[in-house]
């Protein structure tokens, strides 16, 4: 099954990141490993949302915080499992801006729907596909796990 699986705090720390910024989108990376197939999610990285013109409804990480995230998950031996961002207002559903500016085939793109300040609907899309040219978003099941 296709599914992504989170730690409880992981979990609770990205919907809190997009009660935090709002009404403005948070956005951020999400680190971990793939096990059997499946994403485990170990920890986020928060970014700060550098698109001031409309911060509401576009996200976007600068790419030196990016490269910044990778070298910090490598050092972890971690891989960038995915980003993910908050929806102020609007439901959890990927918009053509996400779909236009997800690259990274095989990872995560969870979208976190704020509603009036509370952290709603969460729903992770991977971004499947072999190439920029056939890629797609596939609903994933989010399972989270209390703490070991
Ligand atoms: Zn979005």
């Amino acid at each position: 099954m296709n599914a992504v699986i989170f730690p409880r705090e992981v979990y609770a720390a990205i919907r809190a990141h997009g009660e935090e910024t709002y009404p403005h989108e948070c956005c951020g990376a999400l680190l971990g490993r793939i096990v059997d197939g499946v994403w485990n999610v170990v920890e986020s990285v928060k970014a700060g949302n550098t698109r001031t013109d409309s911060a509401h409804n576009r996200y976007q990480i600068a790419p030196i915080e990016l490269v910044k995230m990778e070298r910090e998950a490598r050092q972890k031996e971690l891989d960038i499992a995915g980003f993910y961002h908050s929806h102020p207002d609007h439901p959890a559903q990927w918009s053509q801006t996400d779909f236009a500016e997800a690259h990274w085939l095989g990872c995560c793109y969870v979208i976190t729907e704020v509603a009036q300040g509370k952290a709603a609907v969460t729903n992770s899309f991977l971004l499947a596909g072999a190439s920029e040219e056939d890629k797609r978003f596939e609903m994933q099941a989010i399972e989270v796990q209390e703490e070991r």
